[in-house]
């Protein structure tokens, strides 16, 4: 253990990023009695730096900002998985951080992701090829039978920078938008559902595990997830426990599957971080994922991951939001709004956690 560790309340904990998961996060370590300091390069008005103990704005290229932030913090974490190479090993060099500047590496890249998380952790993902040209990516589609999704390696989020290729046109539509980016095709999954879990790696190497929770996506965006999940699969834990251990993880990290109709799973992305699909867990009656992470990079005990009852999230997207008065009426009914001005289409502005008696 680092020494200083466990961070006593009244420690800082620096967070790289200002969006809804560091707002969570920095709620979760006021909690704690510990304070959150937000670098972001957006201003005092975004989601975690209105609710943080106190906020640099500055470019995550600005190594100097970099610096004066990370002097100021006891402890660095992130809630968003792009952040530049040269700022997290920059903040390594100064202060711990959480998960390290190793696993943030393996996680920016979906060619990186996927060649540990199957050569290093031994755990099985969608048949994958790296491609160059238009003429690699027709004969590699024909190799994975026929159909796939081609992806950019990096930046992709909410189904951004990917394309689903079923024939001809596809190939050719795909490659104009996406070709000029460093891209992998991966073999079309006809996946029976998606599930993923939420697990946490303490600095100690303790481990926890929420139940497996069933995730629905709209327009290629989480839409609802249901924990537990109705059916639950042992092997989603052991599976995503090995990649942690692989990683040497801090923190709280979610693995997302695919379940085949034989009930085997293929990991589709884990997120070094916490994440949408574990939101749920804020009104479950257990230690929230948000905490879980605090505690996991402040060097506490982690928390109880046991729900006492079954919940289901749902996001609200855009105008969604402008609801909260009726869902601020409903029973059983817990609403998270992020904080954020303008409820573009697409944006994720709140969620809703209902409480299955
Ligand atoms: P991702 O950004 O990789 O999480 O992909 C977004 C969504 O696209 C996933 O949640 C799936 O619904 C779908 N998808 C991604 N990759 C594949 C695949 N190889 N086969 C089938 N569907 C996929």
């Amino acid at each position: 253990m680092q020494t200083g560790f466990p961070l006593p309340p009244g420690s800082i904990i620096g967070i790289f990023g200002s969006g809804q998961l560091g707002r969570m996060l920095a709620l979760a370590a006021a909690r704690l009695g510990l304070k959150t300091h937000i670098f972001a390069p957006t201003g005092g008005d975004s989601p975690a730096a209105q609710v943080a103990h106190s906020y640099m704005q500055a470019d995550y290229n600005d190594l100097n900002a970099v610096k004066a932030f990370a002097d100021g913090c006891d402890v660095l974490t992130y809630e968003f998985e792009n952040i530049p190479a040269e700022t997290a090993l920059e903040a390594a060099r100064l202060k711990p951080l959480y998960p390290s500047a190793s696993c943030l590496n393996v996680a920016q890249d979906r060619l990186t992701e996927k060649k540990f998380i199957s050569e290093k952790a031994g755990v099985p993902v969608a048949p994958f090829e790296t491609v160059e040209n238009i003429f690699d990516l027709k004969r590699a589609l024909r190799r994975l039978g026929g159909s796939g999704v081609l992806k950019t390696r990096r930046f992709g989020y909410d189904g951004k920078g990917q394309a689903i290729l079923q024939n001809e046109t596809d190939i050719e539509n795909a490659w104009e938008a996406l070709g000029a980016h460093p891209v992998i095709v991966e073999a079309f999954i006809p996946f029976i559902r998606e599930v993923s879990i939420v697990c946490a790696r303490g600095v100690d190497g303790r481990m926890t595990a929420y139940p497996l929770v069933e995730n629905v996506h709209k327009n290629h965006i989480l839409h609802t997830s249901t924990a537990p999940a109705p059916r639950d699969l042992g092997h989603a834990k052991t599976l995503a426990q090995s990649i942690m251990e692989a990683l040497d993880y801090v923190g709280v990290m979610a693995t997302e599957f695919f379940e085949l109709e034989d009930g085997s799973l293929l990991v589709n992305e884990i997120a070094p971080r916490v994440h949408n699909s574990g939101h749920w867990t804020q009104d479950a009656g257990c230690t929230d994922q948000f905490e879980q992470h605090i505690r996991a990079v402040a060097g506490w005990p982690l928390g109880s991951t046991d729900p006492k009852h079954g919940v289901v999230m749902t996001n609200l997207i855009g105008e969604d939001v402008n609801d909260w008065q009726n869902l601020a009426r409903e029973d059983n009914t817990f609403l998270h709004i992020y904080g954020k001005k303008e409820a573009r289409a697409g944006r994720k502005m709140a969620h809703v956690n209902r409480v299955v008696p």
